[in-house]
């Protein structure tokens, strides 16, 4: 099975809802050629909570060919959490996507192992599609133990899923050194993570679960050395943070996926 290459922003927290706007009808408009096709690749669009109808207005008034999702979800369905979104919020706001468990929400907020599997488990039941961020930190690459901390992150979370809840899991390969820092993994680097992450899943729950899963990377992604890392053949597309911000770049890395 093909495995549909996505690429999505992860715009953090940038962006109002007029500078969401204003993004959309760039990138609708930099992608309107026949060069870009759903088919042959995805794109996705990460905003703060707050510009997510304003993205949702455009795209279903348009028809346009890009997606969109939440950067975190509750773990509840709802009641009495002040501040809090639920999935359910989220999906009939037309999310397609969530990210669970991006180091910068394990770091700043409390986002335990426990957290983040009810995250997956709640985005899954929404009939969203949860991508989940793994990924060692320097220390733990300077102990050579990067490949065994990522696959056992995976591991820890998809536990207790099912092997259909595979074709919906996308893993983000984030190693937390390259986020935000310019020091992008080599292509090898992000093909081995790639690959023992697919071989796990297939370990865990059979060759076309593995094969269906989609693996993406994530880390100082630019149109730069996005060309190089998308030719290799476990990596199916890129979580991009800071170079999202920048339309023009953001169009460059879609085209070359
Ligand atoms: P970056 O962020 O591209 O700015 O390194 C990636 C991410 O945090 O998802």
């Amino acid at each position: 099975m093909a495995r549909i290459p996505l690429v999505a922003g992860n715009w953090k927290m940038n962006f109002d809802h007029l500078e969401a706007t204003y993004f959309v009808q760039k990138l609708a408009w930099l992608l309107r050629d026949a060069h870009f096709d759903r088919r042959r690749c995805q794109v996705a669009l990460m905003p703060a909570f707050t510009a997510l109808r304003s993205v949702q207005v455009l795209v279903e008034a348009d028809n346009l060919p890009i997606e969109y999702g939440a950067q975190a979800v509750s773990v509840t369905a709802q009641g009495a959490f002040t501040g809090d979104v639920s999935a359910d919020m989220l999906a009939q706001l037309g999310c397609s996507y969530v990210i669970v468990g991006h180091s910068e929400r394990r770091k700043y907020h409390p986002e335990d192992d426990a957290n983040i599997v009810d995250q997956v488990r709640a985005v899954l039941a929404a009939d969203m599609k949860p991508i989940l961020c793994v990924g060692e930190s320097y220390e733990e690459r300077r102990q050579g133990i990067q490949l065994d901390f990522a696959v056992g992150q995976v591991n820890d979370v998809t536990r207790d899923l099912a092997k259909e809840d595979m074709d919906n899991l996308i893993v983000a390969y984030e190693p937390v050194w390259a986020i935000g820092t310019g020091m992008v993994a080599t292509p090898d680097t992000a093909q081995q993570a790639a690959r023992a992450i697919r071989d796990h899943i297939s370990g865990k729950f059979g060759e076309s679960a593995g094969q269906a899963v989609r693996i993406l990377y994530g880390g100082s992604v630019t149109s730069k050395n996005a060309s190089q890392m998308i030719t290799q053949p476990d990596v199916d597309g890129f979580l991009v943070g800071g170079a999202s911000l920048d339309v023009e770049e953001f169009a460059r890395i879609v085209r070359l996926a």
